[in-house]
């Protein structure tokens, strides 16, 4: 492995300067398991690896503000904190139970939230469930900041809008009264391998009618991807087997499924179809 600088800024100005640098080759640090995956594998060869671990307290923290109604989770939070925090488990139980088949212990330990959005990675199983959840991302840089949708992130196949100096700092989350919220990893192998096809659903419905739905398809796609036309079915609907086809139909018609070493375009679709509708039936009880 070729020599290159680690440095461990302890403010965002020595870190912005430090980053401030038209190579791709200069990065920022997280948890590091994605980036040494790729160095080991001479898919990148770093210059500069600007570690954000000491950059303090907007990058770290899970903190529910006072009325309950919003999650701040600071990017270096890693998953390990998320997974046994007792007020993520209470508020957003769906991320405590994706942490159960991610990765293993190891890496939950040091991966972060911010590296697993920035990696833009569409087989990675948090991205899915930030969507469905309806997170924002804080995008800081030398100028100024931006809050977006997350899924304004991912651009493509391992491609996001970052650009090079992008720092994610912070993830806000709503809690959602009566929304609840499911993540299917469907994997065809074993249980913690990548996933063929993620699909995350959150949805609002009051005795099987539904009043608000996100539901949103990763991995089987090039980015995680809302199924609008699938949830413009469900809204307003009473739940059925009818409306649940119809909603799997739209959703397998609205994207485009590639074939891979995890299946055939048209077995994925079929797993679409299938899984859609026991998600949504996970969360409404119809
Ligand atoms: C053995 C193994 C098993 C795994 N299994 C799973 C699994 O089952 N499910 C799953 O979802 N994932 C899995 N992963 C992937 C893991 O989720 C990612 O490697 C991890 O999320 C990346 O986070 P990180 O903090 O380590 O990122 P890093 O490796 O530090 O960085 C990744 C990318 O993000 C950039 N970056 C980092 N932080 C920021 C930031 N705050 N702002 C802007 N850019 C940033 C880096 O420059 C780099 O380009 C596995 C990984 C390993 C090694």
């Amino acid at each position: 492995m070729a020599s290159f600088e680690l440095v461990e800024p302890t403010n965002l100005q020595d870190a912005f300067a430090l980053l401030d640098d038209e190579d791709p080759a200069v990065r920022p640090f997280g948890g590091g398991t994605a980036l040494m995956l790729m160095m080991k594998a001479q898919l990148f060869k770093p210059v500069r690896l600007v570690s954000l671990r000491l950059l303090g307290q907007q990058f770290d923290g899970i903190a529910l503000s006072a009325d309950k109604s919003s999650f701040r989770i600071g990017a270096m939070t890693t998953f390990s904190q998320l997974e046994h925090s007792a007020e993520i488990a209470t508020y957003l139980p769906v991320i405590t139970k994706t942490m159960r088949t991610l990765a293993n212990v190891r890496v939950r330990n040091v991966a972060t939230i911010g590296g697993n959005l920035a990696h833009g990675d569409p087989h990675l199983d948090l991205p899915p469930v930030w969507l469905a959840l309806g997170a924002k991302a804080l995008i800081i840089n030398k100028t100024g900041e931006r809050l977006i949708p997350v899924e304004e992130i991912f651009a493509g196949y391992y491609e996001t809008t970052l650009e090079q100096g992008d720092l994610i700092a912070e993830l806000h989350v709503p809690v959602r009264p009566g929304w609840r919220s499911h993540y299917a990893k469907v994997t065809t192998r074993a249980e913690h391998d990548w996933p063929a096809l993620g699909i995350a659903v959150s949805v609002l419905s009051e005795g099987g009618r539904v009043k608000g739905a996100s539901l949103v398809l990763s991995a089987a796609v090039d980015r995680p991807t809302r199924l609008v036309a699938a949830e413009n079915i469900l809204r307003g609907a009473t739940l059925d087997d009818a409306v649940l086809r119809a909603a799997g139909e739209a959703a397998v018609e609205e994207v485009h499924i590639e074939t891979d070493n995890r299946g055939s375009a048209a077995y994925k679709k079929h797993l679409l179809r299938v899984h859609l509708g026991r998600a949504i039936q996970t969360v409404t009880g119809a």
